[in-house]
């Protein structure tokens, strides 16, 4: 792809032509799978990379690989310089400031980091400003029914280690955050409210600024899980008001092993670490160490330099193309999939109906038959789709399901993909004779 120039970007929605040169970068495309074109629908999983990620990272390794922050090297020198130009690259891409931005392993690392260092907190760890990230019996934590598990078991386990209680806010019949018991559950006494921003099974785009607003008025800090909005949609976490967020790299066209943990600096300064060691210390004596100020007061040993910096290119590509005009694209596509699977009978969408907004995927039952034999026949197709309970079993059991099937879009999908793939469930439901019961399945 070439560089577009970003005034044309704006206003220009993405069009198949593009998406087509969009497509040549990412050499995997080009694959065949079981005798067919392969067809990615399983980017909510892991999103494919382009060269033009693939190629920031091999020259880092093959040209200036070495020790960020420690060397007085030349070679370290540019290296830390290209790792802090990955970060500063990831703060501008999401609306914050460079020292607001934290690399983790992933975003399921990043929830953990704030979990453990509010666990730190209330054993009395930190300096005195970390006293307000203790917790407490009487304390309340607040998630949804919704969640990833990456962000609903770090809560529970913060819960149980400092006597807190874990306070869940419900979902509807379609998969909506049932805004009237989050005004009920959010009271004096919470002090965290974790929520996603993007649904991974339903697509439901929760009311951050809502959210937000709710927590904040009663003194709660707020973590968004943003791994599914942060790859598809503009996101500007400094004007969400949000006090942390995660996403993970590999979602959204990066390499596996670097995620991002943003916090608001004050908040990050004031916050004991979760992992102590090497390069995240001023000064260390046999009996006790002081620390750096974020970010590198959670980035202890030797850190995902390369990764780091493909994560930058990747974010660069993605904002090349623009993120609205992805997002844009992304919708047509969602409603595309969702339209398209409500035609079929015995197919049941988990979450709202097409005309609703949603994210660019959609996850499904077909009655009577496993989502691991729906995921099969489609493979069989050449059609890559994520199949089983998407690391969201509580909200798969207020479905009535243990299982289901997700296709989930990216920038390099196309409609003929998605027409496709409706053809290939049509195909499932003939194939095992299915016969749509009256009643549909059950969401209670
Ligand atoms: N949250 C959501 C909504 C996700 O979709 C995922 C990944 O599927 C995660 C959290 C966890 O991401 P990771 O496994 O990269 O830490």
């Amino acid at each position: 792809m070439t560089v577009t120039d970003a005034s044309i970007a704006a206003v220009r929605p993405l069009g198949l032509a593009e998406v087509e040169r969009i497509r040549a970068d990412f050499p995997i495309l080009r694959e065949t799978v079981n005798g067919h074109p392969l067809s990615y629908l399983d980017s909510g999983a892991t999103s494919q990379r382009p060269v033009q990620v693939l190629d920031a990272e091999r020259d880092y390794v093959l040209h200036r690989n070495s020790a960020v922050h420690r060397g007085a090297h030349t070679l370290a020198a540019e290296a830390t310089e290209m790792f802090e130009d990955a970060r500063a690259s990831v703060a501008d891409f999401v609306g914050v400031r460079e020292n607001e931005i934290v690399w983790t392993s992933n975003a399921t690392e990043g929830i953990n980091l704030v979990a453990y260092a509010f666990s730190n907190a209330s054993l009395g760890r930190g300096a005195p400003a970390s006293s307000r990230f203790a917790l407490g019996a009487g304390d309340e934590i607040v998630t949804t029914e919704m969640e990833h598990h990456a962000n609903l078991i770090p809560w529970q386990e913060l819960a149980a280690r400092t006597g807190a209680t874990l306070r869940v806010i419900p979902i509807d019949d379609v998969g909506q955050l049932r805004l009237s018991s989050a005004e009920e559950i959010i009271n004096s006494r919470t002090r965290v409210l974790a929520f996603t921003h993007v649904s991974n099974v339903t697509g439901v785009i929760n009311p951050v600024e809502r959210l937000v607003a709710l927590a904040h008025a009663v003194g709660a800090l707020v973590v968004l899980d943003a791994c599914q909005s942060a790859p598809h949609r503009p996101l500007d976490l400094g004007a969400l008001g949000v006090d942390f967020a995660v996403f993970s790299a590999h979602k959204m066209l990066g390499p596996t092993g670097v995620g991002v943990l943003y916090g608001r600096s004050e908040l990050l300064d004031a916050m004991p670490p979760f992992l102590t060691g090497g390069s995240m210390i001023t000064t260390v004596t046999l009996e006790k160490a002081e620390y750096l100020p974020a970010p590198q007061r959670f980035e202890a040993g030797t850190q995902r330099v390369s990764q780091a910096i493909a994560l930058g290119a990747a974010v660069e590509y993605l904002s090349e193309v623009g993120m609205s005009r992805i997002h844009d694209w992304e919708s047509e596509l969602g409603h595309r999939l969702v339209a398209g699977l409500e035609t079929i009978p015995g197919v049941t969408v988990l979450g709202p109906p097409s005309g609703v907004d949603r994210a660019g995927l959609a996850s499904f039952v077909v009655e009577g038959v496993h989502a691991h034999d729906v995921g099969q026949y489609l493979d069989d197709l050449g059609i890559a789709v994520r199949v089983g309970h998407h690391c969201a079993q509580p909200l798969h059991r207020r479905f009535g399901v243990t299982a289901s099937t997700r296709a989930s879009a990216y920038l390099y999908n196309t409609p003929a993909e998605v027409d496709a793939f409706v053809e290939g469930v049509r195909g499932v439901t003939a194939f095992f004779g299915v016969v749509p019961s009256e009643l549909p399945v059950s969401k209670s």
